[in-house]
């Protein structure tokens, strides 16, 4: 076993039909390989790897979900890493829902198996397709540590005022109705980026992250902690998303279903799959949604602006809960690319602090960096989030104090 194989992590991400994996050394941070295998149950299922600059394509029908990762096996060994020959330090698993149970990356056993399956009432559509990866993974490497890392985990000590929702207590208690909130590995690990890249104690800045990719969330954080998250019991409640609403009057629900005769599935489906970006212009990805625009598509327009309009509105809250803020920081796909997204969420609060420089934001840069002045109060930062760094790290954590 070579000393370079013990080091790495095997991070995989396993979606309901897809399992996204990357092989990295959480201290140097260097990736060996990654890719992912897509369509999994259906004909035309694949898988693209890349490694060493390289990518390969492959196309099988893969059944399930030990299918797709006996794929990934073999395609490493093809590509000159066997896994299960070299061996890996521990494989990390992304895991949506840790519930009131997981608070901390966890070693996999038998007990966490059954627990995250219990939590599959919470999140329906992630814990049971996470699970079809803690599971295969456990058959493929029955030696290798697995370990699982909970998007929830770095909101559990949310304030109790934060968490709450104003419902029945006893129904509350009954069915852990509260905040959990989500994207906690990506918001943990860029405002720990924020204080390193200003040389400054965690433990001084109050800081507002905003997570925009497909899913959006926000958080407001002070000295490390997270005191509030705009992801809720389940990811939909919060900023306008690619596919999702953010917040609603709950009692569209109940409307839909009297006049619309949707049953709870429909309403689930519409508001997970057909709402937010897509289901006001038609499309989810901001960069046909610019194309839109930029053609004079009225309907696209007005998603932008109600997209805007929420960032916004999250931004004075969050302003307010922290009592004045050192740091607001844009990330993931539409965070880190889009600057008119960011220009438009800051535009005209220089009374607060808040500049965005023009040129600095324009700048065709991929690396975290500064946006604002350099003089400016409040530090605007773009960052690009790494979530299979954080969760390496953070398997690489548990399995060190195995030893
Ligand atoms: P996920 O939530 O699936 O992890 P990402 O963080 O990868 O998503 O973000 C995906 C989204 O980022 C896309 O749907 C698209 O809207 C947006 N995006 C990606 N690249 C760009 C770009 N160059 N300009 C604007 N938006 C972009």
């Amino acid at each position: 076993m070579g000393k370079a194989a013990d080091n790495r992590v095997l991070v995989i991400n396993s979606g309901s039909s897809s399992i996204k994996y990357q092989l990295l050394d959480p201290e140097s941070s260097v990736v060996a390989a990654s890719g992912i295998v897509e369509r999994i149950g259906e004909d035309d299922s694949a898988i693209e790897h890349r490694a060493e600059g390289s990518s390969t394509e492959r196309r099988a029908a893969i059944a399930d979900h030990t299918a797709g990762l006996r794929l990934v096996f073999e395609t490493f060994a093809a590509t000159g890493h066997d896994l299960e020959q070299e061996g890996v330090r521990a494989v990390g698993h992304r895991v949506v829902h840790g519930g009131e149970v997981f608070y901390r990356p966890t070693l996999i056993d038998d007990d966490v198996v059954a627990a995250i399956a219990d939590l599959a009432a919470l999140a329906p559509l992630h814990n049971p397709a996470n699970l079809a990866g803690i599971e295969s993974a456990r058959a493929l490497l029955p030696g290798v540590p697995q370990v699982a890392v909970f998007d929830t985990a770095f909101f559990h000590g949310l304030p109790a005022a934060a968490k709450t929702y104003a419902i029945d207590a006893k129904v509350a208690a009954a069915h852990g109705i509260r905040k959990y909130g989500f994207h906690g590995t990506s918001h943990e690990y860029v405002s720990g980026r924020v204080a390193e890249l200003l040389g400054r104690d965690p433990a001084e800045l109050n800081q507002i992250v905003f997570h925009l990719g497909n899913g959006a969330s926000a958080s407001a954080i002070r000295g490390g902690r997270p005191v509030d998250t705009s992801m809720g019991l389940t990811p939909l409640e919060g900023l306008v998303m690619g596919t999702r609403p953010g917040d609603l009057d709950p009692g569209i629900v109940a409307h839909l279903a009297r006049s619309a005769h949707l049953d709870i599935d429909q309403i689930d489906t519409l508001l997970n799959r057909d709402s937010g970006i897509k289901g006001l212009s038609g499309v989810n990805d901001f960069r046909e949604l610019r194309r839109l625009i930029d053609s004079g598509d009225e309907a696209a327009r007005l998603a932008y602006e109600v997209y805007v309009h929420r960032l916004r509105r999250y931004l004075g809250a969050y302003l307010v809960d922290l009592g004045g803020v050192d740091a607001i920081t844009f990330t993931a796909g539409v965070g880190e690319n889009s600057p008119q997204v960011r220009a438009d969420a800051l535009a005209g609060l220089s009374r607060f602090g808040i500049e965005v420089d023009p040129a600095a934001n324009t700048a065709h840069d991929r690396a975290a960096r500064r946006i604002s002045p350099p003089d400016a109060p409040v530090a605007v930062l773009v960052v690009p989030t790494n979530e299979e760094l954080a969760i390496a790290r953070a398997a690489r954590r548990v399995v060190d104090r195995l030893d």
